[in-house]
């Protein structure tokens, strides 16, 4: 008991002074960004990456490449991130994910994962409610009762468990999420050793609003955003894309940071995906995008909509380019599967639960064998379905093929059936076998393009071509000795 207690003691005062030596260092980096960011991480490099661990040059050669050069995109995209936000954010954010997550919050997941035998995910996504200000077409949200909500002692719960299991990332989708400003702002003041985003449509991020999320410093709200005026307002509604514009500008006044998702379709594919609709946010204020593919969930879902392989594929160069290209950090969650070794779902990184407290393993699979209400959040993370997904991870060894639903609905299938998992879906309750028969002749059409991506595209982030880098990485680097031992020779000459 003693030695716990020590043990717990130790690591507070490590933290303390981690975060004294953080804040001075941030504010002395703050004054000149551009200049200061990079000593800064010259120095993480080297304390943070040791050559004699088996591959320690490698990382700590790939870290420097792309934290210390200002001429990368990333090292871009931080000093943006310095100069727009709020000081208040740059702090907390490097407080709650640089110290509380990396540094305390792992270590505790890991002991959980050792000792429990399952999955412990990196963030949590929840609904606090499942009403909404206004009607989108092809919402999943519509699916679900409008009459469900998550108190504010139940979410607290949650986020109260999940630190103790090392979880300090929280994401909020609904139903609208601001609909609960007050009690969203209520959890951010309380665990701010935690960082916070709200999946919104934005037409209720008002000034007042943001300027408490700007003091908070642990907010930050992701946008949906699917095409200019005419597009907007058709699926929500006339007046919607005015009133979103006006919450980017209030957001991006006080230094609140935001970016947006979007669900690119069959129809908008080429808009939302194209570089002047994306510059266009950068505009905004936007920081960063998350970009979804449609799946068609729900009785009477439209199948037309789903992407097309040639408009995934597009999506797949697309992405790499903007990324390469422009200060935004873009992440497309199916395309993006090989830096994440397939589906991030089922407590792997991830959970979801809905507003009637359904604990769900991902936003898009609406099958749950465990209500949050009656069990706790490691018990659910115990259930069969999870337990399921944590088997089958990675659903395919192709990593472009990520998903148990949309490119291996086999898999689904079959987890759903095993558990008796029940379907969360109240308004139609969708028979799983039934959704993984819409999703089959997409997902064979998709294997072929995904495997020959798999197989040459150099941009793919698989084993084959971490390979190739790090030979090319090796050749550079003897190259290098190689010109420096020639230069010293001819020096020595003359
Ligand atoms: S289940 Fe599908 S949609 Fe959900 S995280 Fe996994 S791959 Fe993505």
């Amino acid at each position: 008991m003693l030695v716990i207690y020590e043990g717990k003691k130790m690591q507070s005062l490590k933290v303390s002074l981690m975060k004294f030596v953080l804040k001075h260092v941030v504010n002395w980096a703050l004054k000149d960004p551009e200049i200061r960011l990079m000593k800064i991480m010259k120095v993480i490099g080297k304390v943070s990456f040791t050559k004699k661990v088996d591959g320690g040059q490698n990382r700590r050669n790939l870290f420097m490449n792309v934290f210390t050069d200002n001429d990368t995109m990333m090292y871009k995209w931080l000093v943006r991130f310095m100069k727009e936000m709020d000081p208040r954010v740059t702090h907390r954010f490097l407080q709650s994910v640089g110290i509380h997550a990396a540094f305390v919050g792992n270590k505790k997941k890991w002991e959980v994962v050792n000792r429990e035998k399952c999955n412990v995910p990196g963030a949590i996504l929840m609904d606090p409610t499942s009403k909404c200000n206004i009607k989108c077409i092809g919402c999943w949200a519509a699916e679900y009762e409008q009459t469900d909500e998550m108190d504010y002692e139940l979410l607290d719960r949650i986020i109260r468990e999940g630190k103790e299991i090392g979880i300090h990332f929280y994401l909020y989708t609904g139903g609208e999420p601001t609909i609960r400003k007050a009690d969203l702002i209520k959890l951010a003041a309380k665990h701010q050793d935690c960082w916070f985003m709200a999946f919104t449509n934005g037409t209720l991020l008002d000034e007042k609003f943001a300027k408490k999320c700007a003091v908070l410093g642990n907010m930050s709200f992701a946008i949906s955003a699917e095409g200019y005026e005419e597009e907007t307002d058709f699926r929500r509604g006339k007046g919607s894309y005015k009133k979103m514009m006006q919450g980017m500008d209030n957001l991006k006044k006080y230094g609140v940071p935001f970016g947006f998702s979007c669900c690119y379709h069959n129809k908008n594919v080429y808009t939302v995906g194209s570089e002047e609709y994306i510059d266009f946010l950068i505009d905004k204020g936007a920081i960063f995008g998350w970009f979804f593919t449609y799946i068609p969930i729900g009785k009477n879902a439209v199948l037309d909509l789903m992407a097309e392989p040639e408009q995934r594929e597009w999506m797949f160069h697309q992405i790499r380019h903007i990324r390469r290209d422009r200060k935004i950090l873009v992440v497309d969650f199916w395309n993006d599967g090989d830096y994440v070794r397939g589906c991030i779902a089922g407590g792997k990184n991830y959970l979801h639960i809905n507003a009637r407290g359904d604990v769900e393993p991902c936003a898009f699979i609406h099958y749950a064998t465990h209500n949050i209400r009656d069990c706790s959040l490691l018990e659910a993370l115990k259930s069969p379905l999870f337990k399921q997904y944590q088997w089958n991870q990675p659903f395919n060894p192709n990593h472009l093929r990520p998903c148990p639903l949309l490119d291996n609905p086999e898999h689904l299938e079959k987890m759903v059936i095993s558990t008796g998992a029940y379907s969360t879906q109240m308004l139609d309750n969708e028979d799983v076998r039934d959704l993984c028969d819409k999703c089959r002749p997409m997902a064979k059409k998709w294997a072929e393009t995904a495997n020959y991506l798999w197989q040459t595209d150099p941009k793919v982030n698989n084993y084959i071509n971490i390979q190739r880098i790090k030979r090319e990485m090796a050749e550079k680097a003897e190259k290098k000795i190689q010109e420096k031992k020639k230069k010293v020779l001819e020096h020595a000459i003359h």
